[in-house]
């Protein structure tokens, strides 16, 4: 007998999630991109010790029947992509099948579905450290909602690095309030041991979600933003140079609905203010970047949050025009500026 012995699934799948599955604020952001995906406009996140005890993310979206409810937790199970050219046209905030396999083997799941056609009556299914401990029929009710009970349970290790409630509750809310802005047409509700943290009220109006997230007497001081070239379409709001920041967690970058991080274009945003800002100061911005999903890679790391985009410098030129453009009718150079 050699020494080789291929892993089985419970375990294969802790390992895998220990990459998707790092805190509550992970699970939550998994079960809210599903909500999405399912074409949802009504999302309800509710959350007892910031996700830590319980997490449930109720959606209106297209729900799933019950064999779907059965390979939804299988590893690599995904209705979103079939074949790898698919992901050269992904529209989906998911697609890798894995979260759900992921938050099954580490938690106590609960989901209970209607699918839309056949709303006379739902599924549920039960799922503990990765295996089936319950299905059955439950009453409709539209779309999808999924229970996660005692995340990490099984995985002591994970649960005893997890930060204080407050920290936790403060990256969920970090994440609810990016998507939210990334998709202004979808209500979110965000409570915490009972108590609402966060509402997007989700009438489609960007400069009404910024209200939300921030306070109303900024969104009303934003400047709207909208240009495109032959690849790439911007609309947002920035900030006028008298409205700054001290970090630059303020600039939220878009890219087709998915909030994303990018050093680079937040480098190109701060360099098209220029000296309008000063040193250590900030804006804040809100920029939706839609574009052919050909010209962008979101397979880079598992949580997607970074991008490649292929035609980088022509987006940066871009972004630097529109700003520029923006801000000089703003503050127009005074002519005797050019007679000097
Ligand atoms: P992925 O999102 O990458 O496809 P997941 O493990 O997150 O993988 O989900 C597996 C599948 O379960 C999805 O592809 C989708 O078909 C289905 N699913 C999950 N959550 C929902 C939901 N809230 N509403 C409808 N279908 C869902
Ligand atoms: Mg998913």
């Amino acid at each position: 007998m050699g020494k080789i012995k291929q892993m089985d699934e419970t375990l294969a799948n802790q390992i895998a999630a220990g990459e998707i599955v790092e805190r509550p604020a992970s699970v939550v952001k998994e079960l809210v991109e599903n909500a999405i995906d399912a074409g949802s406009t009504d999302i309800v996140i509710l959350l007892k010790e910031a996700g830590i005890q319980q997490i449930i993310v109720s959606d209106n979206g297209e729900g799933m029947d019950e064999s779907d409810l059965e390979m939804a937790f299988l590893p690599h199970a995904t209705s979103k992509i079939f074949r790898l050219s698919d992901l050269q046209r992904i529209h989906s905030l998911g697609f890798r099948g894995e979260a759900l396999a992921s938050i099954g083997s580490v938690a106590k799941v609960r989901i209970e579905s209607t699918l839309k056609e056949s709303a006379d009556k739902g599924h549920f299914i039960e799922v503990e450290g990765s295996s089936l401990s319950n299905k059955g029929i439950t009453k409709a009710k539209s779309g999808t909602t999924v229970i996660v009970d005692s995340l990490f349970y099984n995985t002591p290790a994970r649960l005893k690095h997890l930060s204080s409630t407050k920290t936790e509750l403060k990256h969920i809310l970090n994440f609810i309030q990016d998507t939210s802005m990334a998709h202004p047409e979808i209500r979110f509700q965000l409570t915490n041991n009972d108590q609402r943290i966060f509402l997007a009220y989700g009438n489609g109006d960007l400069r009404q979600t910024i209200a939300n997230v921030y306070q109303p007497q900024l969104a009303r001081e934003m400047i709207a933003i909208q240009n495109e070239d032959n690849d790439f379409n911007l609309e947002g709001f920035i900030s006028p140079p008298s409205i700054t920041r001290t970090s630059r967690q303020y600039i939220h970058w878009l890219v087709n609905h998915r909030p994303i991080k990018s050093n680079l274009l937040t480098q190109v945003l701060i360099k098209a203010y220029g000296k309008q800002l000063m040193i250590g100061r900030y804006p804040i911005a809100v920029i939706h970047i839609h574009l052919d999903p050909r010209l962008v890679d979101v397979n880079v790391h598992p949580n997607k949050q970074t991008v490649r985009f292929s035609k980088e410098e022509e987006l940066a030129q871009l972004i630097t025009e529109t700003i520029q453009k923006q801000l000089m009718q703003l503050n127009p150079v005074p002519k005797a500026a050019f007679n000097e």
